[in-house]
């Protein structure tokens, strides 16, 4: 007998058809003879339409409310689908974050799970039950409820799995598993089989949506091996684990696109030390989170430095800027630029084999594709293109290392 731990997202729990179809699977591999805890999101678009109603209350709602209301999204699915088990004749109960013994710490609305207590979800399934737990929340020893950032139902689901120690983590979608880039736009991207965490991780990070980056960490960190499937039928999916040999051979595994990103450039900056410094922290200060930087002199002696955020940042970016331009010298000014996109590629082979980011720019100059400010990790290159060329960028790369083809 294994145990399974299956998580389910929120388009996959849609519609009340949508949660017959998990419940259905759900007694389907308990009957197979598995003990199944199933991590289930909100109805998809519930938790946005709980955060608009918010908003319109007021500006800034207070953040323990606002726990206390997007946790109520999932408690609604996981209540709904214990009723269509029960209705289909099996046995489930549903626990709430806090109920399922997850603790946590840290802030409302970002909270981090702190240590799970699993006892309850085992004694439950020794008595035969198929045990459904609410995603995106746990509780504070204090018993304030916490919501663990978007996506975080992931995270629910990789952290139960390390503490239950299941045999399995099954992470169920609409798609079938990562692809070497979003088949909407590559029509013959192809799904991939098995996967590191850390390309995971930075595909994750790199405008993959398929799941939320800190969930990856947390099953590196625990060793969790996963498996990306497709709740809308039984194919195989992407399986993530630990990097292996074999995973070298290839250079390039996925090509992932971001888009709404946005540029800010200071520049004519003559304060001699620290202006980094400055810059970082005004943003730092204002939550702001920047992705690339390039930095650079010219030849007057002035300095000049660009970074890249989301298109959401890029008001509050500007706004924290224009405070500190006084201390960056008397010329010191801001320029924005928005719709830009970023591509990146992935691959943990790119370590050992050479000329990856040749053949990256080569195909976008081969295309008359333009590209702006380029960041690296060891096993990343991206770079920035105009929003209306990330497609065609995409096509032409995902081409030149034959990512269409059968590794
Ligand atoms: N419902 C939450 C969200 O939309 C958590 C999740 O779905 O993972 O972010
Ligand atoms: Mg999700």
């Amino acid at each position: 007998m294994a145990l399974i731990v299956q998580k389910y997202g929120g388009s996959s729990v849609g519609t009340i058809d949508r949660i017959r179809n998990v419940g259905r699977r759900l007694m389907e591999t308990q009957s197979a003879g598995n003990q199944v805890v199933a991590v289930v999101s909100a109805m998809s678009g519930v938790t946005d339409k709980l955060i608009g109603m918010a908003r319109q209350v007021m500006d800034n709602p207070p953040e323990r409310e606002m726990d206390m209301l997007v946790s109520t999204g999932e408690q609604q699915s996981v209540a709904l689908l214990c009723m269509a088990i029960a209705d289909m004749g099996g046995k489930a109960v549903s626990f709430t974050g806090g109920q399922a013994g997850i603790c946590t710490y840290g802030s409302h609305t970002r909270g981090r799970i702190e240590s799970i207590s699993p006892q309850r979800i085992i004694d439950a399934l020794r008595s035969g039950y198929i045990v459904v737990c609410a995603g995106f929340q746990g509780m504070t020893p204090d018993g304030e409820i916490h919501t663990l950032g978007r996506g975080g139902s992931d995270l629910s689901a990789i952290a139960l799995a390390a503490a239950v120690k299941a045999d399995l983590c099954q992470i169920y979608t609409d798609v079938d598993g990562v692809y070497t880039c979003d088949p909407r736009v590559v029509k013959d991207a192809r799904k991939i089989t098995v996967l590191s965490y850390e390309e995971m991780l930075e595909m994750a990070s790199s405008g993959s949506k398929v799941m939320q980056a800190r969930s990856v960490e947390l099953a590196k960190k625990f060793g969790v091996i996963f498996e990306v499937r497709n709740s809308m039928n039984n194919n195989p999916g992407t399986i993530v684990q630990e990097e292996n040999p074999a995973m070298e051979s290839l250079a390039v595994r996925g090509v992932s696109i971001e888009r709404n990103q946005a540029r800010v450039t200071v520049s004519s900056i003559t304060a001699p030390v620290a202006y980094t410094a400055i810059i970082l922290t005004a943003l730092a200060d204002a939550e702001i989170n920047i992705d690339m930087i390039v930095a650079n002199t010219a030849h007057d002696g002035k300095a000049r430095q660009s970074f890249t955020m989301n298109m959401n940042e890029l008001g509050a970016a500007q706004a924290a800027l224009k405070k500190v331009l006084p201390q960056l010298g008397p010329e010191a000014r801001l320029d924005t630029e928005a719709g830009l996109a970023k591509l990146s590629v992935v691959g943990v082979g790119m370590r050992s084999n050479s000329g990856v980011a040749a053949t990256v720019f080569r195909a976008l100059a081969d295309a008359g594709i333009h590209t702006g400010m380029i960041a690296t990790s060891e096993i990343r290159i991206s770079t920035t293109v105009e929003a209306s060329d990330i497609e065609k960028a995409a096509r032409v790369v995902h081409a030149a290392f034959h990512l269409e083809k059968e590794a």
